[in-house]
């Protein structure tokens, strides 16, 4: 299945595109296409210039700071991002919370915190993982006790992407201790700031810091803080990682990084049949990741809650991943000896980077529920 754009569609793309030609800083662009990290201040003033237009988060309603544009009309903004190259908005921010907080909040968290999200005026973190509990998410410890109009939590977080740089936590918390072990536990807000809160830095295998470790101590939280019932967060969870699965795959970043070994392979002026073999092997990675494409197209429609679109969510998840991991060896190997100099490199603006990425793209597997449990997920649904 591939989609028929409408004229209003192709009109929207073009008008992001040309929105990006003319505001995305030159320097910003150059940075993330030779495949470095935008910094902090990069992607807080990007996502405030893509929300000036409500592209930041188009699906919401223009109310809570979107376009009330449809799924179609989001993926086509993104895609467009991936394409130039530029910053995606926040994804805990707009793909993370704020559809959770669209479906399951009250009318008073939807207008605290949605335009704020799509601002980036506010930056949030997942904290799910624990040291222990990731894939089986549902063994989590971190307990929220109750005391008066507050909880009091306590407990520890891992593998927390950019805490270093949030001021924000959306968080799963027990809140009582049931039989089934997914019932009693419940989704927080805490900020980051409050008085028991510790972050502690951990340095992963490409040399940079993305990820932490976060520390509850007695920590204080309103009550008002809770996302959808108390003992009801695992429905908010799932339907948060069928968000975040489908979105892994990133199909834009797919392509973009491919055209990117096409332009070093003209900048190191490889001919002959080295390049023919090369050539084959960005012409396959480009059929499965259009292949992709579709299948992300085909989700387009379906209710996250289908189990239809979490079947999608992880195809999309383990093949689209796999891809990233082709991609970035093969950019490692066109790259040649320079791949190798990243340590030294790392910080020069031109310096190469696909060294650094191969390493991280290790990670991609992992993230969002790991390809292992995909499959079991899947073979769940065959039976
Ligand atoms: C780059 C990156 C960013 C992350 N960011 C965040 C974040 O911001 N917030 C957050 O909360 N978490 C984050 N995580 C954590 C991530 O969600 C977990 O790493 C993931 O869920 C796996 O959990 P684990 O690391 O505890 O591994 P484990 O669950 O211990 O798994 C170890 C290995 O065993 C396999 N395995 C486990 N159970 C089964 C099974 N039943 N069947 C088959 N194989 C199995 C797994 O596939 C894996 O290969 C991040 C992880 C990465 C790598």
């Amino acid at each position: 299945m591939d989609i028929q754009l409408s004229q209003t569609q192709i009109d929207l793309r073009d008008e992001v595109r040309a929105f990006i030609d003319a505001r995305l800083p030159a320097e910003l662009r150059k940075k993330m296409r030779l495949g470095h990290v935008p910094d902090r201040q990069e992607v807080v003033d990007w996502q405030r210039t893509l929300n000036e237009k409500g592209w930041a988060a188009p699906h919401w309603p223009k109310q809570y700071g979107g376009a009330d544009l449809g799924i179609v009309e989001r993926i086509l903004v993104q895609e467009e991002l991936y394409r130039a190259p530029a910053p995606q908005p926040l994804s805990m921010n707009v793909s993370m919370l704020g559809p959770v907080l669209l479906h399951f909040g009250t009318e008073a968290l939807k207008q605290r915190w949605l335009p704020k999200l799509a601002n980036l005026d506010v930056w949030f973190c997942q904290g799910f993982s624990e040291p222990g509990s990731g894939s089986d998410l549902a063994s989590l410890r971190t307990a929220a006790v109750r005391d008066g109009d507050h909880y009091v939590v306590n407990g520890q977080k891992i593998w927390t992407t950019t805490a270093h740089w949030a001021d924000w936590i959306f968080c799963l918390v027990r809140t009582s201790k049931e039989s089934r072990k997914q019932d009693g536990i419940s989704m927080l807000l805490i900020d980051l700031r409050s008085p028991g809160v510790v972050i502690r830095p951990i340095r992963s295998i490409d040399g940079h810091h993305h990820f932490n470790e976060v520390f509850f101590e007695d920590v204080r939280v309103p009550a008002d803080n809770l996302i959808g019932e108390e003992g009801r967060g695992w429905d908010c969870t799932r339907f948060l990682l069928t968000h975040e699965r489908a979105l892994v795959a990133k199909i834009g970043f797919c392509y973009e990084r491919l055209s990117r070994v096409r332009e070093i392979l003209d900048e190191r002026g490889l001919r002959g049949s080295a390049r023919v073999r090369i050539e084959d092997e960005l012409n396959l990675l480009r059929a499965e990741t259009r292949a992709m494409e579709m299948i992300q197209w085909r989700m387009v429609g379906l209710d996250p809650n289908d189990a239809r679109a979490g079947d999608l969510a992880s195809v999309l998840k383990i093949k689209g991943t796999e891809i990233q991991q082709r991609i970035a060896a093969l950019l490692y190997r066109v790259e040649g000896t320079r791949a190798m100099t990243h340590k030294a490199l790392a910080d020069a603006p031109e310096a190469p980077t696909v060294g650094s990425y191969y390493h991280y793209v290790r990670a991609v597997t992992i993230y969002g529920g790991t390809n292992e449990i995909q499959r079991e997920l899947l073979n769940r649904g065959m039976f």
